[in-house]
């Protein structure tokens, strides 16, 4: 699955090496070169993780955290703020403000994206390429194959992402509204009901290999994947 990423920088040409070498990491990148700019695109599309300068014209990095943070919105998007200060004082408060991780430049390409990788893989495991395994289940998010006990299984694109997410969110439930946001993504205009259409087509496609009963119902609240069903 591609991920979006907001890169936030006002050197222009460390912003272009940033994103040239994120779209070549299989990536789709956003560009902002300020504070403001970077809100702006927010407003209109939330990405999945944010490369954030600290040192800014305007508002500088910092401050932009701070109000992410604090946004019910983007409160939970992942942060890297990206610095050429390197003291223990600024990456304290580099992560007081919010940051999941704090990279110091000048820093290699490849150091960025593996930096990425773990951040998204911490807090947006769904968004990796990583297989998923649990129990006899089997996602691969590469090749976009699901298997039960070595069986392949056929799932539709939503079902997909639906199994992924759960499968990277074991045993919590989930409430329509938050998988929407979730699995569909914010901005998106659907009914909730359209949430137990998609829960029905992933339980009969698991069907096949008795995979289904880890898709559980929790009344009044919501849906939960059970790493290891009651049956
Ligand atoms: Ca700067």
């Amino acid at each position: 699955m591609s991920t979006t990423i907001l890169v936030v920088e006002d050197e222009p040409a460390i912003q272009e090496l940033i994103s040239v070498n994120l779209s070549f990491a299989g990536h789709k990148v956003l560009r902002a070169f300020d504070a403001e700019q970077a809100q702006a695109l927010i407003r209109a599309e939330l990405p999945d993780l944010i490369l954030l300068d600290w040192m800014l014209p305007g508002a500088s990095g910092i401050t932009l955290a701070r109000s992410l943070r604090s946004d019910e919105r983007t409160r939970n998007v992942p942060l890297i703020m990206l610095t050429a200060k390197g003291s223990e004082h600024d990456k304290v408060e580099g992560l007081e403000a919010g940051a999941d991780d704090y990279i110091t430049k000048p820093f290699s390409p490849k150091e960025l994206v593996a930096r990425i990788k773990a951040v998204l893989r911490r807090r947006a495991p769904q968004l990796t390429e990583d297989i998923v395994e649990i129990g006899t289940l089997r996602l691969d998010p590469a090749t976009h194959r699901v298997s039960g006990a070595g069986q392949a299984l056929s799932l539709g694109p939503t079902e997909f992402r639906l199994l992924h997410f759960f499968m990277t969110h074991t045993e919590r439930v989930f409430s329509r509204a938050q998988l929407l946001d979730k699995v569909w993504g914010d901005h998106v205009f659907v009914e909730e009901r359209t949430v137990d259409v998609h829960i029905r087509r992933l339980r009969k496609a698991l069907e096949p290999t008795g995979h289904d009963v880890h898709i559980e119902t929790v009344r009044g609240a919501g849906y939960r994947f059970a790493a290891q069903p009651q049956v």
